[in-house]
């Protein structure tokens, strides 16, 4: 890749909460196109539109970019939310993470993880031990930044999510930035759950155990989501891993596998 980079960011806020953001890394001539595709989602989002849009270029130094593949994908069915929870809960504890931290994080994310009681606007840090939040603004979180697909990559990667039945943009993006978490210094796994009303499925994403998507993970209608990024403590790299998250450019150039979905019993 020769041509020159540009980091395009959206940031929208309605009723003065965080709506709704995006990312992405492109060549110039695609930042119209996306630009506008960005703006039309944050004045048509689920939970209302947009009344403060914010968009941000940058242009990327070129020997910074970086190239990753992305991560397996698992496709797990669950019959109920909360049966999605607890099997979040088991790869969370697989990766590594201690019980008490799988609690407080879940615990976090279904009360609205920002001080109001809203969702944040990027990610809680959690410690992977003890469940401490270590991000230093509770409202704004950390936002994962500067990732994307190559354009063949993401050709590549709708076709073979089409087949699976998954060939939409949350999976797609939250694919993505989990490429990015998990590759983070000092990250041991990522929990997400959407806070789109309409989209009830989330995932736990680790380096070991691939992006484990699980069909349900809240009640319809639920506003509130989030995501947490599991970290050993290392205080003295807090600094070092969120700025890694939020500016180290990593451009996604191969896919993982991707695998038959799987049906767990109900309990
Ligand atoms: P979404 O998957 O877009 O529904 O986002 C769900 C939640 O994940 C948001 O409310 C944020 O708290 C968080 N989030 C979204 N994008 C990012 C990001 N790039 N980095 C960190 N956290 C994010």
């Amino acid at each position: 890749m020769t041509e020159i980079l540009n980091s395009l960011r959206m940031r929208a806020k309605r009723s003065g909460a965080h709506l709704s953001g995006a990312e992405r890394l492109l060549n110039v001539d695609e930042l119209e196109s996306a630009a506008v595709a960005m703006i039309n989602r944050a004045l048509d989002h689920p939970r209302g539109c947009a009344e403060w849009i914010s968009l941000k270029i940058e242009e990327i130094p070129c020997e910074q970019l970086q190239f990753s593949p992305l991560p397996d994908l698992f496709d797990n069915r669950v019959a109920s939310w909360k049966q999605g929870r607890d099997l979040a809960s088991s790869f969370l504890l697989d990766a590594g993470v201690a019980e008490v931290a799988c609690r407080q994080a879940i615990s976090f994310l279904n009360n609205g993880a920002a001080p109001n009681g809203q969702s944040m606007r990027g990610a809680m840090l959690i410690d992977a031990e003890t469940g401490q939040r270590l991000e230093p603004d509770q409202e704004r979180g950390v936002r994962a930044s500067r990732m994307d697909l190559l354009p063949e990559t993401r050709l590549h990667l709708s076709r073979e999510l089409g087949k699976a039945g998954l060939n939409n943009a949350h999976v797609i993006e939250a694919l993505t930035l989990a490429a990015k978490v998990i590759q983070a210094p000092g990250v041991v796994a990522e929990l997400c759950w959407s806070d789109d009303p309409d989209y009830l499925a989330g995932y736990v994403a680790s380096e070991l155990g691939g992006y484990q998507r699980i069909n349900l993970m809240k009640p319809a209608g639920e506003q509130r989501g989030g995501r947490a990024f599991f970290i050993q403590n290392q205080r003295l790299q807090l600094d070092a891993l969120i700025h890694w998250l939020e500016y180290q450019p990593l451009m996604m150039n191969r896919l993982g596998h991707i695998h038959k979905p799987r049906s767990w019993q109900v309990d």
